[in-house]
């Protein structure tokens, strides 16, 4: 059993499920890394379990276990829950998130035949074997892939390393929406690529016309999208592999679509000082605020994009803008792309607010855990 502070025990009650190392009041000495804990107050009031890391700032994480029940056992039981929420129809799903599933640290998302997974927490680390064990019995996957080369894991004192657990070759042919996609598990960005913004593709796809610039595009979620729904596209990228799968993507769905390597801020401007204009532009950069202090120059750069973006907008246009920065806020961010629609003295509405499909569920009482804000605009 974990003892905290009186201040840690306030912000137990008041709901968020982390506990930093510094509310911690006594922490006996036999107690395992990633252990599922028992968590009470300094006077020894029992409040609930938690995943125990001795490394991360984030000390303990809540988990809705009972009260006795094995750690392991427990653990099982959130996986299945988790899986059992998804639709087992949808190829490409996020199968676990984390703290929103209950348990802290647990990624896994499936490609089709293939899953990619992290374990960025000492105690996902701990049932990592349990997991992958629970994932095969279940899916019988041809592909798995650990993708634990997130710099996250040094908070937890763990080293960055991704391995394939299950077969030998790390890529898998998926077929979403009537497209033919292939992830490589082992090269793709974080587990492989990204599920989050499957819904605002297809939402995107349903709106945009014309010639359309896809920004930060990465493998061609919205890209390709678009190009099917008649729109003459252009991809940007900073990352020339990812340009290159996109260009095999369109090739294998027989989709003509233009790509340009380059830092989306040089080749915005370049565009606006050139004329060249388009009815649709897509911004889905990176997250620019990763840390608390880097919040000021994330808006800077949020904004500056944003305001390039509305200025190669054609009148009528639509601009699809998108942060997936936890630090930012979905108000702070329409803020943002308001004050770059001063700047840039255009008439902006907004049509639609969107976030992350149900598949990346969040955590009501912690709202960092809402990361993905989706903006669609239309401009005059
Ligand atoms: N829109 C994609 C996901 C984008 S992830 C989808 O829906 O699947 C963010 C992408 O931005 C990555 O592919 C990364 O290579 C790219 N990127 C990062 N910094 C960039 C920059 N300065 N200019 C252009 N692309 C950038």
């Amino acid at each position: 059993m974990i003892r905290i502070t009186d201040k840690g025990a306030r912000r137990w009650r008041g709901g968020h499920p982390w506990i930093f190392r510094s509310d911690l009041a006594d922490v006996p000495n036999d107690i395992e890394p990633g252990a599922l804990t028992v968590v009470a107050t300094r006077k020894g009031r029992r409040l609930g379990r938690s995943a125990w890391s001795d490394h991360a700032q984030l000390a303990l994480r809540r988990m809705p276990l009972t009260a006795d029940e094995p750690d392991e056992d427990g653990w099982l039981r959130l996986l299945n829950a988790a899986i059992e929420r998804r639709d087992p129809t949808q190829p490409c799903t996020r199968l676990v998130n984390g703290d929103a599933d209950g348990l802290p640290g647990l990624i896994v998302d499936r490609f089709g035949t293939g899953i990619g997974f992290q374990t960025v927490t000492q105690a996902a680390e701990r049932f990592q074997s349990t997991t992958l064990a629970a994932l095969k019995a279940r899916f019988d996957p041809k592909v798995v892939a650990l993708r634990n080369d997130t710099r996250s894991r040094a908070f937890e004192g763990m080293e960055a390393v991704k391995r394939l657990m299950v077969g030998d070759d790390a890529r898998v042919e998926v077929e979403v929406d009537g497209l033919r996609w292939v992830y490589d598990l082992m090269e793709g960005q974080k587990t492989g690529g990204y599920h989050d913004q499957l819904e605002n593709q297809r939402a995107a796809a349903r709106m945009a016309q014309g010639e359309a610039l896809d920004c930060c595009s990465y493998e061609g979620g919205f890209a390709l999208r678009l190009a099917r729904a008649g729109c003459e596209v252009t991809a940007l990228d900073s990352s020339a592999p990812a340009l290159e799968r996109l260009n095999g993507h369109a090739v294998r769905n027989a989709l003509e679509i233009e790509t340009v390597e380059g830092n989306a801020f040089d080749v915005l401007r370049a565009y606006d000082r050139e004329g060249r204009r388009f009815d649709t532009v897509i911004l889905d950069p990176p997250p620019f605020a990763r840390a608390r202090k880097a919040i000021p120059a994330a808006r800077r750069a949020y904004k500056e994009l944003n305001l390039r973006a509305l200025k190669i907008l054609r009148p009528g246009g639509l601009l699809v803008t998108c942060s997936c920065s936890a630090h930012v806020s979905g108000v702070d961010y329409e803020r943002i792309v308001a004050d770059a629609a001063v700047d840039a003295k255009r008439w902006a509405r907004v049509v639609d607010r969107r976030g992350a499909p149900k598949d990346h569920p969040t955590l009501l009482l912690a709202p960092e855990t809402d990361y993905l804000k989706a903006l669609f605009v239309e401009v005059d």
